[in-house]
């Protein structure tokens, strides 16, 4: 069939197949071309279809040829839907990697699950003995728990409400919003989603299960952003969650003799995650300008590679005064964040495509679902009925 875009909000419930493998390629393409990592070997991405988890995915296997382990919760195609874009990509990923003689199994389900900390810990022993590695990239609206519970996050504030412009995504208008504050059961259904919790449910089991190397690494990511997000994000409901997240890091390398855990703060960038808040992809779009215009934006890839590559490789990763490695140094310079706080105040409906890249960002947004993906021939009939190899055995 043909495949076309349909965005509703913030999403595309949409996703073309053969876009999907575009972006993959592409950035697969992208880590080809840079130096060799000599990184982990054998590595398990939770939250491997999308966003930072693909790219950590992407990164590990073709800079330092690891064997990756992904856990997905897509869905495939049924009838004249289309799959998710997560599914597509992952069938991508692992079609290049089996050709390219890299180890890539994926298990598809719910990570919170115990059953597919189960599942995962069986394919880790049958296959592959240990991790060194585990990438932890889930970002989730909801969680439930093994009794049947289910647990909500929202995107709210803490102690008041907060004002400030916002881009409506239907309209590209710029209008005030305000966010109200979340309850103390929100925040605690928040932190229960996306805290630290389920990270250390993980490795506990991994641990338990014997299925870490000696000197395992375990990574989470985090963001931080500027003062004018911070009430929306860094003091805000999800704020609380990462901070959670955080101490959980220095809780596993004090409580699992043998793992580290580490925080990534990333840059702020366009994922399915990430378009879900207000004020934030107002941010972003401006910052995509200014970062485009000083040369050093980066994408999930570019960020992830750099990761991989340059701060987290080796025996002392490098990490800033209170241990986070700051993949978002580029994003907070302060150069880049003076101008961000210039045009934030000048930015208007009227002057909004002059003042931010909202074409960056569309592009972007568009890509997440393999649309507007260069090289892609969206006329043509498309097979959407696609089987990820590893789950098809
Ligand atoms: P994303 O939406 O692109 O990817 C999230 C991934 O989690 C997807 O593969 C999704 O399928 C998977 N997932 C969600 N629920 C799941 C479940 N129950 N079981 C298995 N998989 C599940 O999001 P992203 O922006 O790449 O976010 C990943 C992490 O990076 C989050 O912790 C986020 O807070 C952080 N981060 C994002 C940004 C940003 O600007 N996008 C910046 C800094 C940090």
């Amino acid at each position: 069939m043909v495949v076309q875009p349909k965005v509703r909000g913030f999403i595309c419930t949409t996703s073309h197949p053969e876009g999907c493998r575009a972006n993959v390629e592409r950035q697969i393409a992208y880590v080809k071309a840079q130096p060799k990592t000599e990184g982990a070997k054998k590595v398990l991405v939770i939250g491997a279809s999308a966003g930072y988890g693909l790219a950590s995915r992407i990164s590990c296997a073709y800079s330092s040829g690891a064997a990756t382990l992904g856990v997905i919760f897509d869905k495939p195609a049924t009838g004249n839907r289309t799959a998710t874009s997560g599914w597509y990509h992952t069938a991508a990923f692992e079609e290049f990697a089996h050709r390219d003689g890299l180890y890539a199994k994926t298990i598809n389900g719910d990570a919170f699950s115990q059953a597919v900390k189960q599942q995962v810990i069986e394919t880790i022993r049958r296959d592959l003995g240990k991790v060194d590695l585990v990438v932890y990239s889930l970002a989730a609206p909801r969680r439930t728990t093994d009794d049947g519970k289910t647990y909500s996050s929202v995107l709210k504030t803490t102690g008041q409400s907060y004002t400030n412009k916002t881009i409506d995504l239907r309209s590209n208008q710029v209008a005030e919003v305000t966010i109200d504050p979340a309850t103390e059961q929100e925040l605690a259904d928040t932190v229960k989603v996306m805290g630290g919790e389920d990270w250390k449910d993980w490795i506990s089991a991994l641990k338990q299960a014997d299925v870490l190397a000696d000197q395992a690494v375990t990574v989470a990511y985090s963001y931080i952003g500027p003062e004018l997000t911070h009430p929306m994000y860094l003091n805000g409901s999800i704020g609380q969650a990462k901070r959670h997240l955080h101490a959980t890091a220095k809780e596993i390398t004090q409580e699992f003799p043998g793992v580290t855990g580490y925080i990534s703060v990333n840059k702020a960038l366009v994922t399915q995650s990430s378009a879900a808040i207000p004020i934030v992809p107002l941010y972003i779009s401006i910052l995509y300008r200014v970062m485009k215009e000083h040369q050093c934006h980066e994408g999930c890839i570019q960020q992830m590679y750099r990761l991989f590559h340059d701060k987290l490789s080796g025996d002392t990763p490098q990490v800033d005064e209170e241990g986070l490695i700051r993949m978002d140094d580029w994003e907070m310079r302060e150069d880049i964040q003076q101008e961000v706080s210039v045009l934030w105040k000048e930015i208007s409906t009227e002057n909004v495509e002059q003042v931010a890249d909202i074409k960056g960002y569309w592009e972007d947004f568009y890509q997440i679902f393999g649309f507007s993906v260069p090289g892609v021939d969206y006329e043509q009939d498309v097979n959407v009925d696609v089987s990820i190899p590893s789950l098809a055995e």
